[in-house]
């Protein structure tokens, strides 16, 4: 599998971390602002609501100053004056009209002079005199005729008189119905107060003039008394709830002129403005966390876009993998990891193609192949030149189809091809295919002649499913192995049948174990030159029911490449040791030879169940001998050689039967522990009269005198063959001649018992 393909990753994005300190920042400095502009806007306001004030407090006080300065400029003019004329009552008289008429502001009501003239006459006690303005303008004069009011008991009269040459202020005060204020001012002549000038003004006009022009609604003015703080006038009594309270101090009087001015629209609009701006800030922090919560819902949609994104890749690179996974997976389903070729599977749904085409009217046949020496590289040269063997076949086969069909490695050494050829060109492909397989082939430095045989099933309409193909090519593929390897057969009706015998005979020969159904026959091995008889062979027979006896030829093979034979010769040895004691006692110096498949000798186990059986009959092993035949190719072989050794440790003998005819012959002489060799029947029947015949007995003779090896003929069936063999030095002869394998009953009525 390639490496696995990147995942794109879309990028992620930050999180607005580092902008919601900025906003809070810039949220926080704009609510500053908005605060502080409020606040100067307060701070202004009250600032000229203050100033506005101010101004009129300053005017009210000149005014008031103005007033008092030219009060007391009058009184003070006054007081000089009198000083000089106390006793002229005329001219006091005089003087006060001057000084009324040389009054400066209109708001001077009248100017007055009141004292002691001690030198008056004694009936004139008090003097006072006055001019005052009337109402439409005219001066009146009042006060003309002294009178004998006690001036100076009074309380203005007698505190002006305390601070003389000093200006005192006096009221507001009732007098005939009005209400005053005055400016006095004591007269002085030797050091002693006589008198008193005074200047009056209405309250009215004073307040009116001076105090109340100067207000604007709202306010309420007074003038307060610096001592004890007393209200001595007032603009109104009535004074609104919430006032700016201003004051300032008067130049002549030691007052203080206040004014309250109504502050409730200056708070007003100051609280508006406060919440005018507790508004905008509500504002501004809401429309910033909105902004901060916009910021986070924008950044995690895009997130998860992001997400998505990823996702949706990863999912795709998953889906890309997967897909390639299972390509893979399908490729190795379909391929054949050895060869590289394809495999059965494979071969089975292209086999499924050619039976459709072969409905279209397109031919193909199939070439099931099977190697005939694989086994044995394998077992000699080990797996891995059988590895390497079966990739040059496979090279070969490619190079031999040539791109007209299919190659597929089924298992094993079983190849099979799929080509699109006419049954007339089957067999020229078979040959070539054989033909590229009998080629010598250089193995591990060694040249190996492996050969194959073909079985061809020509596609027909007879075919529905593909491992029908492959069924009838197998078929076709023993058949051809039957026929002696290394050659093709084309499958036909016939075969089936046979096989469908051979399936018959495999369940007929399970039964056949279980039922005990085989029988040793004995046939009896002579000594060649005294032809006294040495030995048996136990040969099996079938008394298949419906059949009477059945030679060994007829299934033996079956039961070797069907894996039966294991069961069949335990049989035989089991039935042997039985009748061991019945042949012994009529021929006590023979022995007896028992068969046993190459392939069995693999089995694990077998020398000590071999040894338990000869105990069990209490048959001694000097007097038994195991002949290997080899109708299968011996598997494991060094289990079988420690099987062996083992048998010949206890004095089992063990004989190669068939010598010359097998494959193994040759090999199996110095790898296996064997006392004697049976040369095989085609060596002796032709003999005497075939030269090469006699040439290879007398070879095998030679290698078994050489080996220290006993010799037996088998097949043995006239007096010349005899006469041959015994020439040629075969020490023990088997046969005809003498005599077939018979029943145990028929082997004992020979010595007459
Ligand atoms: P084999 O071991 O070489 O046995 C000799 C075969 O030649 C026997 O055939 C025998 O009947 C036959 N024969 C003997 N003398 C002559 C003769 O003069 N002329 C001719 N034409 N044939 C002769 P059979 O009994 O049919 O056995 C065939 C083969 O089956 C045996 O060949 C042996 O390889 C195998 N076989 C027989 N019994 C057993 C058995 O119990 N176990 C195993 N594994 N194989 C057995
Ligand atoms: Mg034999
Ligand atoms: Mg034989």
């Amino acid at each position: 599998m390639g490496p696995e393909a990147p995942v794109y990753q879309a990028r992620e994005y930050r999180p607005p971390w580092f902008w919601l300190p900025i906003l809070g920042v810039a949220a926080l400095a704009a609510t500053l602002l908005v605060v502080a502009n409020a606040r100067s806007r307060v701070v202004q306001n009250e600032t000229q609501f203050r100033s506005a004030q101010q101004v009129r407090l300053h005017e009210i006080e000149t005014r008031i100053d103005d007033y008092f300065g030219k009060a007391i400029q009058l009184v003070s003019t006054g007081a000089q004056t009198l000083a000089n004329v106390r006793d002229d009552p005329a001219a006091a008289e005089r003087l006060v009209t001057e000084l009324f008429l040389s009054r400066s502001t209109p708001q001077i009501h009248d100017v007055g002079v009141s004292y002691q003239p001690y030198s008056f006459s004694s009936s004139v006690k008090y003097f006072c005199v006055y001019d005052w303005a009337a109402p439409d303008g005219s001066v009146r004069q009042g006060l003309r005729n002294p009178r004998t009011i006690p001036y100076t008991t009074a309380q203005w009269y007698r505190r002006a008189l305390e601070t003389p040459g000093e200006p005192r202020f006096d009221g507001p005060y009732d007098a005939e119905g009005k209400s005053y204020i005055s400016t006095v001012l004591a007269v002085e002549r030797g050091g002693r107060a006589v008198g008193v000038m005074t200047v009056d003004t209405l309250t009215a006009t004073f307040v009116g003039e001076n105090m109340r022009a100067m207000l604007v609604p709202g306010d309420v003015g007074w003038i307060e008394s610096s001592s004890r703080g007393r209200r001595l006038l007032e603009t109104s009594a009535n004074s609104a709830q919430d006032v700016i309270d201003g004051r300032i101090p008067l130049r002549y009087t030691g007052a203080f002129i206040h004014l309250a001015s109504d502050a409730s629209a200056l708070h007003a609009a100051n609280a508006r403005m406060i919440t005018a701006t507790t508004v905008i800030a509500l504002v501004i922090w809401l429309g910033t966390g909105l902004l901060a919560f916009t910021l986070i819902q924008v950044w995690r949609a895009r997130q998860n876009a992001v997400r998505l994104e990823n996702d949706r890749s990863r999912l795709e690179s998953e889906i890309a993998v997967g897909k390639r996974v299972e390509a893979e997976l399908r490729k190795a389903a379909y391929t054949d990891t050895l060869t590289g070729l394809p495999n059965r599977a494979a071969f089975l749904e292209s086999a499924s193609e050619a039976i459709d085409a072969n409905a279209r009217g397109e031919g193909y046949a199939v070439f099931f192949i099977d190697l005939d020496r694989f086994n044995k590289v394998n077992e000699t040269m080990g797996h891995l030149a059988g590895d390497e063997l079966l990739k040059t076949i496979a090279v070969r086969l490619r190079d031999a189809v040539t791109g007209r069909g299919m190659i597929a490695r089924l298992g094993g050494d079983e190849f099979v091809v799929l080509a699109p050829v006419r049954p007339s060109g089957a067999g020229t492909l078979a040959e070539s295919l054989l033909s590229a397989l009998h080629e010598p082939m250089l193995l591990a430095g060694r040249l190996v002649y492996i050969g194959a045989s073909i079985g061809v099933v020509v596609v027909d309409d007879a075919y529905a499913r593909p491992e029908e193909l492959l069924r009838d090519a197998d078929t076709a593929m023993y058949e051809a192995k039957r026929r002696g390897r290394a050659c093709f057969a084309v499958f036909d009706t016939a075969m089936r049948s046979r096989v469908a015998a051979e399936s018959d005979l495999e369940s007929d020969l399970r039964r056949a174990i279980e039922r005990h159904e085989f029988v040793p026959y004995y046939q009896p091995i002579f000594d060649a030159r005294s032809e006294a008889l040495v030995s048996f062979e136990a040969l099996v027979r079938w008394r298949r029911p419906g059949s009477g006896v059945v030679g060994a030829a007829d299934f033996i093979g079956y039961a070797e490449r069907s894996g039966l034979i294991d069961g069949i010769d335990a049989s035989v040895l089991e039935d042997v040791c039985h009748d061991a004691g019945a042949l012994f006692a009529s021929f006590p110096n023979a022995s007896v030879a028992v068969n046993v498949s190459a392939a069995h000798l693999a089995a694990p186990n077998l020398a000590d169940s071999i040894g338990t059986v000869l105990r069990a009959n209490g048959v001694s092993p000097q007097k038994l001998k195991l002949e290997i035949t080899e109708t299968a190719i011996m598997r494991n072989a060094d289990q079988a050689r420690s099987t062996l050794e083992a048998l010949r440790r206890n004095g089992v003998q063990i004989v190669l039967d068939d010598f010359g005819a097998g494959q193994s012959s040759l090999g199996y002489l110095h790898r296996l522990p064997i006392a004697g060799l049976k040369i095989d029947r085609s060596f002796v029947s032709p003999l005497p009269a075939d030269v090469s015949a006699v040439a290879i007995v007398r070879s095998i003779v030679a290698l078994a005198q050489a080996l220290g090896l006993y010799t037996v003929a088998e097949g043995v069936e006239t007096a010349e063959q005899l006469e041959t063999i015994r020439a040629l030095g075969v020490h023990n002869a088997q046969g005809f001649y003498f005599s077939p394998a018979v029943a145990l009953h028929a082997v004992l009525a020979l010595t007459g018992t």
